[in-house]
């Protein structure tokens, strides 16, 4: 019997996805062609389905036979015991696969508030996203953030309208939240056929193709007029419209549109439209966007069809037109992370040039030359190792000793290329002592709480040097908890943590100025620095500036006093918290004896702290930016909510069915907010926090501060 359309058509989708699993093997190693790479990002509010997205990409691609489920905890990319317990991604995890003739190296990134780092991190050195959107609440809170994010790095993007299965799905609705909230420009290019409240199938009104599923499989076709009649025609108004939406912004196509075919868009070649829409998504003037369900596998086909046809290739991506290109390697590292078999693995975008295992590289960065010992191509948590990588590539690398996220890599150190900008790392808000649980631990606690810093770039670690108490500080109370737990789940510690406390900072209130000397002996010999400074508080300073007056120091020396006063500028002389808002300057500076830069960077240290000890200071408390949307019914208890944190409302916008609240509140009232809200608004509350900036605290409180840090509560 000869097989329906719709039989040949599955028939061809299963044929594409085994020859992508066989074609692997050889594809992904030459991939040279680097006009063919899409380096892309999952970017969205937690819950939108990012992860469940990406499962099905890899499944059409051939990578797994077998959808995992985030319920069921058996994702390829959330793939860490924290992540598969609590159903949510924690780290962003890098996958790469094939796609017709392309190769993507794809980045899912948590949507919780407390890993914006983890998610701006990798955005900074992605060509392109895929914003997920859930079709029954459009667009969420955390979504307007990385929006924000992607808008600032100028990333292209396109948005898929997930969970189009469930009831109450709205694909145009959706769309209308996206203009409305994110002023996207954006473009209609699907149609979903939805019958008897049950998501079917999707139409793309560019191609003029269908997809759905039949049975377990997929199968993709034709649109054709006397079959799909009403679908048809809802797609040939989307192509006009949209045809109409791109005249706006290109003649060509408004000339084409007049001229030639003006009688009959769907005669319209669809390789013009789509070259016309891939320019205008460069160019940040549309965003297009697509439906589906990732959980039902419908429409992700086309998704990763529209991600290689509009998202850029490396050559036309922001990050690769910021070097010069050249034979020559230029690399950005974007993260490090812990591998218990490999080590330290650091993650690399290659910006020119090209990376050889065991071939010496320079750290631009940190001045030094690192060698790498293998090159792996990255799939979730398996490594695949490859003898060299090439422009416009991702790929992670061990043997890095001390390269970290941001640093830049170059072929060596004759080069003298430029170092990239890095992201700028939030100071951290929260933090919590922690112990070894015995003293045979405490190296081990260590080595883990190194490793842990090196990998997350928001986390910091203190031990405080005359009580040796170490405390571990981060963005906020899931950031923490996650944290613990990784200590003693991955790393089989048994350690005694504090409870969370708010990381205050310091301030000068009054100016010093006056000249010291260090000396010190040390084998036979007599080191003697002398220096000269003024403190001056400047609130318009972000965190402390450090400026030499007209002294005439070596690059070597000047580096190491400054390194010494951020030292004692991280631990304010009230209750060791780092010093904002302060202008030091170094006045005078004399090393008699040739002495090391350690030595150098101790004295300064030493004097710094002496002269902040002799001024005024005061303690501050960050303050939060709180933004909450919920419904209106659920509005009552989020504002209960806040007026039992003594949050100040700023703000009610919005309709009947959302309500927009913009608040205030220092962070020692926001522990546990996330949570209360949570339970209060069953749910139906999105909430975003950010610092704002700081109050003093007022001098009676610091003591009572300084005990509860001791553990001594009143
Ligand atoms: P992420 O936080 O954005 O990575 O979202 P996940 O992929 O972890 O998905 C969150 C929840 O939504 C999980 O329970 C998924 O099973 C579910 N989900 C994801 N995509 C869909 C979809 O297309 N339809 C339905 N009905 N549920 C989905
Ligand atoms: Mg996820």
């Amino acid at each position: 019997m000869k097989p329906s359309v719709k039989q040949t058509c599955i028939m061809t989708h299963k044929i594409v996805r085994a020859a992508l699993q066989f074609g692997r093997r050889w594809y992904s190693n030459q991939h040279e062609n680097y006009a063919k790479i899409r380096n892309i990002g999952i970017i969205a509010h937690i819950d939108a389905g990012k992860t469940t997205t990406t499962e099905n990409m890899l499944y059409h691609a051939g990578k797994i036979r077998r959808m995992g489920k985030v319920d069921s905890g058996n994702t390829v990319t959330d793939y860490l015991p924290s992540e598969r317990d609590r159903g949510i991604t924690v780290q962003s995890a890098a996958v790469s696969f094939d796609w017709k003739k392309y190769f993507i190296n794809l980045i899912d990134t948590p949507g919780h508030v407390d890993f914006t780092i983890e998610v701006e991190r990798a955005l900074y050195v992605l060509d392109g996203a895929v914003a997920i959107v859930d079709g029954t609440r459009g667009v969420e809170a955390q979504t307007r953030m990385v929006w924000r994010q992607a808008d600032k790095l100028q990333i292209p993007r396109i948005v898929f309208v997930n969970k189009m299965d469930k009831p109450g799905a709205d694909y145009f609705a959706s769309i209308t939240t996206l203009e409305n909230h994110l002023l996207a420009n954006t473009l209609i290019m699907h149609y979903p056929i939805i019958n008897d409240n049950e998501f079917h199938c999707v139409a793309d009104a560019v191609d003029m193709r269908i997809t759905g599923k039949e049975g377990d499989d997929v199968f993709e076709t034709e649109l054709d007029k006397h079959v799909h009649n009403d679908i048809f025609d809802e797609c040939v108004i989307i192509r006009k419209n949209l045809i109409e939406k791109l005249s706006d912004i290109d003649d060509d196509i408004a000339e084409l549109y007049l001229g030639m075919y003006s009688d009959d868009v769907c005669k319209f070649p669809s390789n013009i439209l789509k070259s016309s829409i891939s320019k205008a998504v460069m160019n940040n003037d549309l965003v297009p966007v697509l439906c589906g369900s990732a959980y039902k596998d419908i429409g992700v086909n086309f998704l990763l069809d529209a991600v290689t046809d509009f998202l850029p290739a490396h050559y036309n991506s922001r990050i690769a037109s910021s070097v010069n290109v050249s034979d020559k390697l230029i690399a950005y590292a974007f993260k490090v992370i812990h591998h218990k078999q490999l080590g330290p693995v650091v993650f690399i975008r290659v910006l020119s040039g090209s990376i050889h295992s065991k071939n010496m590289i320079y750290n631009a960065s940190k001045s030094e030359e690192e060698t790498p010992h293998a090159i792996f191509r990255v799939f979730a948590d398996e490594y695949q190792p490859i003898s060299n990588a090439c422009e416009g590539d991702i790929v992670a690398v061990t043997g890095l000793k001390n390269t970290a996220t941001g640093d830049t890599l170059h072929s060596s150190k004759k080069d003298n290329g430029n170092i990239l900008d890095t992201i700028s790392i939030p100071q951290p808000v929260y933090f919590c002592t922690i112990e070894a649980g015995s003293p045979t631990e405490a190296k081990a606690l260590e080595i883990c709480l190194t490793i842990i810093t090196r990998e997350d770039p928001s986390i910091q670690v203190k031990t405080d040097a005359t009580s040796g108490q170490t405390t571990l500080c981060g963005m906020g109370e899931l950031h923490m908890d996650i944290l613990v737990e990784r200590l003693r789940k991955e790393f089989n510690l048994k350690c005694y943590i504090g409870p969370i406390q708010v990381a205050y900072r310091e301030k000068v209130n009054s100016k010093i100025k006056d000249s010291m000397v260090y000396e010190k002996k040390l084998l036979e010999r007599t080191h003697n620095i002398s220096l000269a400074l003024s403190i001056n508080p400047n609130a318009k300073v972000d965190d402390c500036s450090i400026k030499f007056s007209n002294i005439s120091a070596s690059a070597d020396i000047a580096k190491a006093v400054k390194d010494g006063i951020r030292q004692a500028c991280a631990s304010g002389p009230l209750l060791g918290f780092p010093l904002i808002h302060t202008e030091i300057k170094v006045l005078d500076l004399k090393v008699i004896t040739k002495s090391p830069p350690t030595i150098i960077t101790a004295a300064a240290a030493c004097m710094t702290t002496e002269l902040l000890q002799r001024t005024q200071c005061g303690v501050l408390e960050p303050i939060m930016d709180i933004h909450v949307i919920t419904n209106g019914e659920r509005l009552p208890d989020v504002l209960k909510c806040l007026a039992q944190k003594h949050a100040e409302i700023l703000q009610i916008e919005g309709d009947a069915q959302e309500k927009h609240v913009s608040a205030t509140a220092p962070v020692s009232e926001m522990l546990g907010f996330a949570s209360l809200i949570r339970k209060m608004s069953s749910g139906n509350a999105d909430l975003t926090m950010k610092v704002a900036g700081y109050v003093e605290v007022p001098d009676c409180d610091i003591e009572r501060l300084r005990n509860r840090m001791l553990g001594v509560y009143d």
